[in-house]
């Protein structure tokens, strides 16, 4: 969750929890286009408490990244993580420390706690991993469209083509 611009003012806005942070953007009409929506991060919130019980930890309390940085993907990639998380739920092991994009695939890390007992249940969980991994490399992580990894020199993102040709136009002088 960046902070969006024109909230630099807003000194303490990295120390609020991630829950903090979404019901102040909820409030306010900033919004960063690569930012998943504060409606979308509250939602995924209240339907997994127990999976992303990181973010109601104060930053500065916590290592963890998702204590941090919150959904640190765009919002086209919302129902996929959305569809994830209820898989996910099925092992209240699982606590998310860590989720993003990496080199152009959604990419998540989990907190160290008991390993689950089950080994159904891990197989379960690399499996929908997997599947949502392999899903983001094909959605535009913008708008949710089909998309195509766009490759440059030390960047991997998934675009469809009108959002690729937006971030090209921003990157011009
Ligand atoms: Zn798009």
């Amino acid at each position: 969750m960046k902070i969006p611009a024109g909230w630099e003012e807003y000194a303490d806005f990295r120390s609020k929890t991630v829950h903090e942070r979404a019901k102040l953007l909820a409030a306010s009409s900033k919004q960063d286009r690569l930012d998943m929506t504060a409606a979308h991060v509250l939602a995924l919130l209240e339907r997994y408490p127990l999976l992303f019980r990181e973010a109601w930890v104060a930053p500065t309390n916590q290592a963890s990244r998702f204590a941090q940085d919150g959904f640190d993907i765009g919002g086209g990639w919302f129902d996929i993580v959305d569809r994830l998380s209820v898989r996910l739920s099925a092992d209240p092991n699982l606590h998310v420390w860590q989720l993003k994009e990496k080199m152009g695939r959604l990419t998540v890390y989990f907190c160290d706690s008991a390993a689950s007992s089950d080994p159904r249940l891990d197989e379960a969980t690399d499996a929908a991993l997997d599947e949502a991994a392999e899903e983001s490399m094909r959605t535009c992580e913008v708008c949710g469209q089909p998309g195509i990894r766009d490759k440059r020199r030390h960047w991997i993102s998934v675009r469809c083509e009108p959002c690729r040709q937006i971030d090209y136009a921003k990157r011009k002088p």
